[in-house]
């Protein structure tokens, strides 16, 4: 087992069921997430028969970098695990932190027609240890501190729900890499089940909706998923999530050119999401050179955030990053596998 996939509780348990004290839990915790040791032998409070059963029972690997494209402000990786298959993630440098956009399957069988990851199908989820893993490979790459993570790499995170919650609370524990709750955010394409047992949790951690289309007949033509959850349903969950957490929730919408960034949509988005306690996030589209949709350019960009202004909904403009380093996610990962 990988010990990167060990929340301190679930250490806590190993220590006691050997017979040792559960405070042990908290100093291995503190030499792997706060001093950064990366071998078991450097934890030197810890007696050395403790030390010899950890090996026995852990390993301590992380994602493989096997490529790093830097641009302005943004470093996107592509990692090789354990067992040959590729990820990617991308570090953005914003002036109030530093975010990492993480994967959480090895492919993505939700088959958005926009999207570059989901031409490759779902291989596997990831482990929490693989997630985990990613920051800590990122952080040590780059020598800095990660403040802020999304969700938003390759993969359906809410398809991969257990060990996305275990990634969670392990990331977010203060004795380990302490990333506020409020700084995590989990984006799904809507699965609506999932939107509700998230919302009876009861985190901090924002969530994302990608809605992309303002009514059914565009959505199920961009996203495979408004098959199974129509829009109404995806609202309705929305709303039961708001009302549980009191939290505010994001609209991605990506811009296609002439596919959903004309008046009408921007009329439609407005009084599909009137009243809620939620604002849209526009997302200029990275173009891939396998997908035949365009980006809206900035001027109609400029439409359509007033028309949402007008009437009365909160929107902002998404920062590009990165389409000088194939940040299209999972482009990185396409163009390596030749495909
Ligand atoms: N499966 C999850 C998270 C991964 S995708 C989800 O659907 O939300 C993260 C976000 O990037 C989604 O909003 C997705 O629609 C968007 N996205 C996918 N391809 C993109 C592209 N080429 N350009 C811009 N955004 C893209």
């Amino acid at each position: 087992m990988n010990i990167y996939g060990q929340t301190v509780e679930d250490l806590e348990k190993y220590f006691e069921n050997m017979g040792e004290k559960k405070f042990k839990a908290i100093q291995v915790y503190d030499w792997l997430y706060k001093k950064r040791v990366i071998s078991f032998d450097d934890m030197s409070n810890v007696k050395k028969s403790v030390i010899e059963k950890l090996k026995d029972d852990f390993t301590l690997s992380l994602p493989k970098i096997i490529k790093r494209e830097d641009g302005k402000d943004v470093h996107k990786y592509l990692f090789r695990l354990t067992d040959g298959n590729l990820v990617e993630a991308v570090l953005m440098v914003h002036d109030y932190g530093n975010s990492l956009c993480v994967s959480s399957q090895v492919g993505c069988n939700m088959g958005c027609a926009f999207c570059e990851s989901g031409r490759l199908k779902k291989k596997r989820d990831l482990g929490t240890d693989e997630m985990v893993g990613q920051i800590l490979a990122v952080q040590d790459d780059l020598n800095l501190r990660i403040s802020h993570v999304v969700l938003m790499g390759i993969g359906e995170p809410f398809d991969n729900y257990d060990n996305v919650m275990k990634f969670v609370k392990i990331i977010n524990c203060p004795k380990g890499i302490d990333i506020g709750a409020r700084h995590i955010t989990i984006s799904t394409c809507g699965i609506v089940p999932k939107i509700k047992e998230f919302a009876d949790e009861g985190l901090q951690v924002n969530l994302a909706i990608s809605l992309h289309a303002p009514n059914d007949v565009l959505r199920t033509r961009l996203m495979k998923i408004n098959k199974v959850y129509k829009l109404h349903e995806v609202i309705e969950a929305v709303k039961y999530y708001i009302n549980k957490t009191n939290r505010r929730v994001t609209f991605e919408y990506i811009m296609l050119k002439d596919v959903n960034d004309n008046e009408k949509c921007a009329l439609e988005l407005a009084s599909l999401i009137k009243g809620l306690n939620a604002y849209v996030n526009l997302i200029p589209y990275n173009e891939t050179s396998h997908i035949e949709f365009k980006k809206t350019n900035n001027e109609k960009v400029m439409k359509f955030y007033d028309i949402l202004k007008r009437n009365k909904i909160n929107v902002t403009v998404r920062r590009e990053f990165g389409s000088e380093v194939s940040a299209a996610c999972g482009q990185l990962r396409a163009n390596e596998e030749g495909q």
